[in-house]
């Protein structure tokens, strides 16, 4: 194992060498081919990146937390669950990045979230770095009470790992806003200390206006960026949006801010079809129905009279699609459907939603396609804002902050049209790789190849 070392830097070479290292962290290979992919040729081209040590090291966590996270179910059985936190990478700044609490949580999964986060956190102009973190616990079905003891056992743990100056956690997937105050409540009462060490926290006690809406607004402000750059508008665009969580919800909100006609949503078991469109009273049941977590999407067709089929809903005809529930939800087979019925543009609120196949379909049938870490990166870049304010003990009002965010929207888009723009077209992928690349890689050669 001592000698696996990068020999070259070419794709094979590189996804050989952590395979070498990780064999069978699928997740993670995914996330590397396709950011490794795109920025191998550029690499080439400018001597003072092609070197496979810096190489090595973007692709190696800084540091890899597994722990126990044991804790008391309702029936009084002890259990158990394990725990990640991965700091991928500091260059930038304190590791940031959420917590994920799902069943399918595993080392590959977290260090594919931390490894994009590295280029995210890069894209938002913020001094970020990256890390994930999360547990293969299910919330689904938990009492409040386990959701409390559960939480309080996770951060018992980690406390000792993190802080406001080392590695800020905030939300991803089965951590809302809840989970963030059980987490934050016994972070304080084992240090005895009230700082910004973890975002997405309740306004009242220091967290930042626009920070459950960021990701999903976020979103919709990169896609009319991206819509306009080529001549497009929103107004009256069909929308189908996959999940109904966090990301999935704001983005509707924006959605149909800006003039669009939402006809679904979905969750893990299956999506709605309301060919009517989602209006805003509608979308305010889905987000009282979701804040039980084992409530289904299918309630609002039973309620409001539509379609509901089990499975996905990439075979809806539609103008916008906005993957916002999880990585590699939307297939090859799922691509040319979308396709066929005259998709215009595929935006990630999820992060790695699309698989390989299914962003090369869209990239050659010329759909304008955005990769998560660009415009999902609103949620990562209010945060950044919420430790700002938490630093100064300041907090900014709701149009301060959003108009903020559509900046930073603005500029990630800005960056993706400089690094991806090729003729005619704008690989997106390509330019937000390229651009996030840059920003780290020059830190990490200051640094010394640290
Ligand atoms: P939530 O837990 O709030 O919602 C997740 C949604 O996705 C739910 O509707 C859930 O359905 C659905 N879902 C989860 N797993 C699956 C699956 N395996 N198959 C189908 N549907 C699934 O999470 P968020 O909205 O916060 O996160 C969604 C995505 O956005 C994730 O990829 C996350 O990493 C990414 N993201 C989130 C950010 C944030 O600020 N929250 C920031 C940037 C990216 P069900 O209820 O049935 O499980």
């Amino acid at each position: 194992m001592s000698d696996i070392r990068l020999k070259e830097i070419s794709l094979d070479a590189i996804l050989e060498l952590v395979e070498a290292r990780d064999p069978g962290q699928i997740a993670f290979r995914q996330a590397v081919h396709e950011v490794m992919e795109s920025i191998i040729p550029f690499i080439r081209e400018n001597k003072k990146y092609n070197n496979t040590g810096l190489i090595e090291r973007i692709i190696e966590p800084e540091r890899m937390i597994m722990f126990r996270v044991p804790w008391e179910d309702k029936d009084g059985n002890y259990r158990v669950n394990r725990g990640y936190r991965v700091q991928f990478n500091s260059a930038l700044g304190p590791y940031k990045g959420g917590l994920r609490f799902h069943p399918s949580v595993n080392l590959s999964i977290i260090k594919f979230l931390a490894f994009e986060q590295i280029f995210k956190n890069s894209l938002t102009g913020l001094n970020l770095g990256a890390g994930k973190g999360g547990s293969d616990f299910d919330p689904k079905e938990k009492t409040e009470a386990e959701m409390i003891r559960f939480c309080q056992s996770f951060i018992s743990e980690l406390y000792r790992h993190i802080s406001s100056e080392k590695d800020i956690p905030a939300g991803d997937i089965g951590v809302g806003e809840k989970e963030i105050g059980y987490i934050y409540g016994q972070y304080k009462r084992l240090t005895s200390r009230f700082t910004g060490v973890i975002t997405g926290k309740g306004v009242e006690y220091g967290g930042s206006t626009v920070r459950p809406q960021a990701t999903g607004f976020g979103l919709l402000y990169f896609v009319e960026e991206m819509l306009h750059h080529h001549g497009e508008s929103m107004e009256n665009k069909s929308v189908v949006i996959s999940g109904s969580g966090n990301v999935a919800q704001y983005a509707c909100e924006k959605a149909l801010e800006k003039g669009t006609r939402v006809i679904a949503m979905s969750d893990s078991n299956g999506f709605i079809h309301d060919k009517d469109g989602i209006t805003k009273e509608k979308l305010d049941f889905i987000k009282e129905l979701k804040k039980e977590r084992h409530n289904r999407i299918q309630q609002y067709a039973e309620k409001f009279g539509c379609d509901y089929s089990e499975g996905k809903p990439w075979g809806l005809k539609c103008d916008i699609a906005l993957p916002c529930a999880t990585q590699n939800e939307l297939h090859e087979t799922d691509a040319q459907n979308l396709i066929e019925n005259g998709v215009l543009c595929v935006a990630e609120g999820a992060n790695m939603p699309c698989t390989d196949a299914a962003i090369k379909l869209f990239q050659k049938s010329k759909v304008f396609y955005a990769p998560g870490k660009a415009s999902n990166a609103g949620g990562v870049a209010v945060s950044g804002m919420e430790m700002s304010q938490n630093a100064r003990r300041l907090s900014w009002t709701y149009e301060e902050v959003d108009k903020k965010l559509l900046e930073v929207m603005k500029s990630i888009h800005q960056k993706c049209v400089q690094f991806g723009t090729n003729g005619e077209q704008i690989n997106y992928m390509k330019g937000a790789n390229i651009a996030g690349f840059i920003k780290v890689a020059d830190a990490m050669i200051a640094q010394g190849y640290v």
